[in-house]
This record gives structure tokens, C-alpha cells and sequence, in this order.
């Protein structure tokens, strides 16, 4: 069965830096997809619950100022040994994450504005030809898989 990596708040697990999820149903995904989850905020040290924290260029700060991009470049670095380690081709990411977001992420002002810049373990991702898909773009990712069949 294909593998795919997912964002763990995605499956229902309270990983957020709010302590929450953002579950969605995947049944459809379900079927043809083995979940392989990743949360590289946690995986990366940081705290349930913790401070939000936006993208800045290649670093990552706090809503409290402090520079939080090592443990943001460890959640990455274990983000794509479990990639390579599992083969995938695929990921489900969380949109707008600075972590996980595929397209748009916070510009580091904490304004609610939006650029056009991934988080840093999707740019990786991608950047190592893996396809990305946040949750709004779940068709997208089923035609992708149909494609290249
Ligand atoms: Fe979800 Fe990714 Fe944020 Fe973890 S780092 S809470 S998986 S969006």
C-alpha cells in the first residue's frame, strides 16, 4: 500500500501549539493510503501547548521573540529521514503552518497576514521531490496518485 506522510493534528491528535488538533475525515484517503504522521514541532522539541511561532526568512520566532528555528530544523531533518525511510512520494500537510504549510504561511509579523512561502519542513519536502498537498487539496492529491499509477 502506498505510504503517506501526514500531519499528525490532521488525524485528530492535540499536537498544536494550542494543545488542540485540526481533525479532518480521510476516510476517503483511508482506503488507499498508509498514514505515516509527522509533527515536527514536537518532533522537534518543542512543548504541547507552546507559543505561536512565524517563519522569517530561513528562521523561526516566537510571538514571545524567542528564535525557535533549531527545533524546527531537527522536526525537518526527522521529517525527511522518515520520508526516505518510507519511500514516500506523497504528503498531507497542515495549510499555513510555519512547519507544515505547502503555499502560504504567516510573515512573521503576527498580523494574520499571509506570503506565498512554505514552512520549513514542506519547502524540504518538496525541495527533495516529494509531492505536498495541504488539506484543502485533497483531490488534487488523488488525481496526483491516479496520474502516476
Ligand atoms: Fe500540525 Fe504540523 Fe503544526 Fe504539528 S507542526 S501541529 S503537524 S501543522
Amino acid at each position: 500500500m502506498e505510504k503517506l506522510l501526514i500531519s499528525a493534528c490532521l488525524l485528530g491528535n492535540n499536537v498544536k501549539y494550542n494543545g488542540k488538533n485540526n481533525k479532518i475525515d480521510l476516510s476517503i484517503l483511508n482506503k488507499i493510503f498508509e498514514f505515516v504522521p509527522i509533527c515536527p514541532e514536537v518532533d522537534g522539541g518543542l512543548s504541547i501547548p507552546r507559543k505561536p511561532s512565524e517563519r522569517v526568512l530561513n528562521r523561526v520566532i516566537s510571538i514571545d521573540g524567542k528564535d525557535v528555528t533549531s527545533n524546527y530544523e531537527l522536526g525537518k531533518k526527522i521529517a525527511l529521514n522518515l520520508a526516505k525511510k518510507h519511500h514516500i512520494k506523497y504528503a498531507l500537510l497542515k495549510d499555513k503552518s510555519p512547519s507544515c504549510g505547502n503555499k502560504l504561511t504567516y510573515d512573521g509579523t503576527f498580523t494574520s497576514k499571509l506570503i506565498n512561502q512554505a514552512g520549513i519542513t514542506a519547502e524540504a519536502l518538496m525541495q527533495n521531490g516529494i509531492m505536498v498537498f495541504n488539506e484543502n487539496e485533497i483531490n488534487l492529491l488523488l488525481e496526483s496518485v491516479k496520474h502516476y499509477k
